[in-house]
């Protein structure tokens, strides 16, 4: 046989029959008991062949679109000194996701959960002049993250693979013209690799940044993170991010107008919002609540309206700290002057943080600073001054689109891309400078994009699967076909088997040839775990040179001669060759 046809008992494929308890996500128990991966710590996985396999696929993808968009491949080391995270500020800011170690000498190391600090250092070494610039580099490696809960299997992990990409450009508008072509070669990765997707605009995390940042997400049951879209107008952001239209104009002047004096009443053990609205009979969003944060140990307060959730990201954003904490019973006892739930914005002396929709008409009810007691017809400006009123909360269910007005959508998602423009946060601090046309000074526009590699893989797994198994899309199976012989060693079925295999093989479709001597019910079970695309079953009419096709992708089965089973496989697989 030719070397493109791979006999089953030769290959490690350890399927198991049940799930492990521990797999909650499909793909997690899918990928286990198909044998693809295997377990060696909490996020910490063993690629066998099949997995292996699909991530190389993945991998092949990858490496010809960043190709593609002018990007050049390097490999950074795993393994980098403390000082370089520290010189970027983020040796602290990074938290205990950072694994951190020492070597004989007793010096301070990292494991890469991103390489920003390491290839800013390289650029800012190796690179002086505008004429080496825009320089695009990418490296597809093993990135170590101490998750605090690593979860769904390759979702989440500890060590991980990721694709990271890093540009260097002589101004912002170069930038743009970078990002846009990573924007598209993303778009074309995740298609190749059949991923549903949809991009969405994100909030700089920890990775921080001055410009615009996107995320690839995977619509998904079991995705962590939240898209919200717009599906009449395409607008699309994730939760952190998104806003909705103003719930309209308020005016403080027309609201202390309507709004009679403020009026202290006792509120005996209401603490919570619904608590409060039941005991004095207003609905929830006619009441202030007052969230108390330390942001970088210092106290301030957050005030939206009480059927809304204040937004940590946009809060954060808008103060401008690195850490943002809810303050403890004490911090707020000492701050407010009462025990949590009774906190309010009147007479409060630190920055008071005002979502826009909390400005109410007619007034709100407020805790009182004091324990049993809330205030009535609280009016901003009147009887309390905002430091700051801008957007600081969540959209949710039922809000409308800040471009057109219409009912936002909610949908859960795994975020499998992002891109941000990092600006000059890195190259500034790490000197990566360059001399322009004019001989002047500059610091390097830089812009970082990463895809999760194996997140991504097992986000195709999510979506394309259902209970019994998965359906791989062809551009990244492990093998395209699957050949099925029911009983191998019957001299009718090995003939057919073989003279389809060296037709597959010669036409360069790769193929997986059955060859194990199982029950047919067995065999069939680890077809479907194991999820390739194209099927072909040589059974009971071999002798008439009659097998059973399948295109798993669209389901049905048909009865036709070995010779159009094979056309057919070679035709789909080379169409799809030259959608590429
Ligand atoms: P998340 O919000 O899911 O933690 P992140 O914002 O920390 O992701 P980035 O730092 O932007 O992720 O990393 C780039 C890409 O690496 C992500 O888009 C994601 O696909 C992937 N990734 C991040 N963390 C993990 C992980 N623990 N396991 C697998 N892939 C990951
Ligand atoms: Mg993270």
């Amino acid at each position: 046989m030719s070397r493109y046809i791979i006999k089953q008992t030769s290959l490690l494929i350890p399927t198991l029959r049940e799930a492990p308890a521990e797999a909650e996500a499909r793909s997690h128990q899918l990928l286990l008991r198909a044998g693809f991966i295997r377990q060696l710590a909490a996020g910490i996985y063993s690629y066998l062949p099949l997995g292996w396999r699909v991530l190389r696929r993945i991998e092949t993808i990858l490496r010809e679109e960043m190709d593609q968009a002018g990007f050049q491949e390097l490999h950074l080391p795993a393994m980098q000194p403390a000082e370089l995270w520290e010189r970027s500020g983020r040796y602290g800011a990074y938290g205990a996701e950072l694994i951190r170690l020492q070597d004989r000498h007793e010096r301070e190391f990292v494991l890469g959960p991103t390489h920003e600090e390491v290839i800013t250092a390289l650029a800012a070494s190796e690179v002086n002049t505008y004429r080496k610039l825009p320089l695009r580099l990418y490296q597809i490696q093993t990135k170590f993250r101490d998750e605090r809960r690593p979860r769904f299997g390759l979702l989440r992990g500890r060590e991980f693979l990721m694709k990271d990409a890093y540009s260097f450009d002589r101004s912002w508008e170069e930038l743009d013209r970078t990002y846009q072509a990573v924007r598209d070669a993303y778009r074309r990765i995740f298609t190749r690799c059949g991923l549903k997707f949809s991009m969405v605009e994100a909030e700089a995390g920890a990775i921080g940044g001055e410009g615009e940042t996107h995320e690839f997400m995977a619509p998904a049951e079991i995705g962590e993170d939240t898209i919200v879209s717009c599906l009449a107008c395409g607008y699309a952001a994730n939760l952190e991010k998104a806003t909705a239209a103003a719930a309209g104009e308020h005016s403080a002047d027309e609201a202390e107008r309507q709004a009679p004096a403020i009026e202290k009443v006792a509120t005996p053990n209401t603490r919570t919002i619904e608590e409060v609205g039941a005991f004095l009979g207003v609905p929830s969003s006619h009441i202030l609540k007052t969230m108390i944060y330390m942001a970088d140990d210092k106290p301030v307060a957050a005030v939206v309206r009480g059927d809304h959730e204040v937004n940590e990201n946009k809060l954060t954003a808008a103060i401008g700290c690195v850490t943002l904490e809810l303050a403890d019973p004490q911090e707020v006892l000492k701050v407010t002057g009462a025990p949590h739930g009774y906190a309010g914005p009147v007479g409060l002396d630190i920055p008071v943080y005002l979502d826009r929709d909390a400005v109410l008409h007619g007034g709100a009810v407020a805790g009182a600073g004091e324990e049993h007691a809330h205030v009535r017809n609280v009016v901003p400006f009147r009887d309390f001054q905002p430091a700051h009123i801008g957007n600081y909360r969540s959209v949710q269910e039922g809000d409308r689109c800040p471009n057109c007005g219409e009912t936002l959508h909610f949908a859960k998602g795994i975020e499998v891309g992002h891109v941000f423009k990092l600006g000059t946060k890195y190259s500034s601090v790490l000197d990566a400078r360059y001399t322009d046309e004019a001989g002047r000074e500059q610091t390097m526009i830089m812009g970082c994009y990463g895809i999760g590699v194996s997140r991504l893989l097992s986000a195709v797994a999510e979506q394309s699967s259902a209970e019994q198994g998965m359906c791989w899309p062809l551009g990244i199976a492990p093998y395209s076909v699957h050949l099925i012989p029911v009983s191998p060693q019957d001299p009718d079925q090995a003939a057919v088997v073989d003279q389809i295999a060296k037709e597959l093989a010669r036409q360069g479709v790769e193929c997986l040839v059955d060859d194990r001597e199982e029950r047919p019910g067995v065999k069939f079970k680890d077809a479907d775990l194991i999820g390739l695309p194209l099927r072909i079953v040589v059974g009971k009419r071999a002798g008439e040179g009659v097998v059973e096709w399948t295109d798993r992708r669209a389901g049905g089965r048909t009865e036709v001669a070995w010779q159009e089973a094979a056309r057919l496989a070679a035709e789909i697989c080379s169409a799809s060759w030259e959608t590429l």
